[in-house]
């Protein structure tokens, strides 16, 4: 039996990605679990693993989450470097969220959760499906909607609308 008197433990989830950049789906999934953990912290990949070049910097990607999550007072963001259930372990918490969206999604977080069980089988993955108004969304998809000049300020936040803008658009 456990001591009433105890503080509970606090539960803290980690939410990683690339976020290159923050889309209003990613926004949506870190919302919906700020709902559900006492802490989410927003972990922002600061060495891409992928071939792809990111456009906007860790520092740049990280700032775009602080605005879009500011009203949330259980969020916080950081930019990590090491193994994705690493960084979980060090910052104490017990889940890793991710957002699925399609089939396509789930066969790359599958591979995902059964390595990451294997490194640390005591931090548990939690998917959270995507809202049927962002199911559609990806980074991606904006970056290349924003360099042939497509509006995307209903796809993600103001400032992240503006900085696409200025980066991308063709003259
Ligand atoms: P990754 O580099 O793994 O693709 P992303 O930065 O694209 O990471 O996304 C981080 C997390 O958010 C992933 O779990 C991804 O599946 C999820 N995600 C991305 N876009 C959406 C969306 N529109 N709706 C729900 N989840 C999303």
């Amino acid at each position: 039996m456990s001591d009433p008197s105890e503080e509970p433990k606090k539960r803290i989830a980690i939410c990683p990605g690339s976020y290159d950049p923050v889309t209003n789906g990613h926004v949506d999934i870190i919302t919906r679990a700020s709902n559900v953990f006492d802490t989410v912290i927003v972990s922002v990949v600061g060495q891409a693993t992928r071939k792809q070049k990111a456009l906007f910097s860790p520092e740049e990607r990280a700032g775009f989450l602080r605005d879009a999550t500011g009203h949330l007072d259980n969020v916080e963001v950081e930019i990590f470097t090491t193994l994705v259930v690493d960084f979980a372990a060090q910052k104490g918490a017990t889940a890793i969220v991710k957002g699925l969206r399609a089939i396509s999604d789930f066969e790359y977080e599958f591979e995902m959760n059964q390595l990451n069980r294997k490194l640390r089988p005591e931090i548990e993955s939690v998917y959270v499906f995507a809202s049927s108004d962002y199911s559609f969304l990806s980074s991606t998809g904006v970056k290349e909607m924003a360099t042939f000049g497509g509006d995307v300020s209903d796809l993600v936040p103001a400032s992240v609308a503006e900085a696409l803008n200025e980066r991308l658009k063709r003259p």
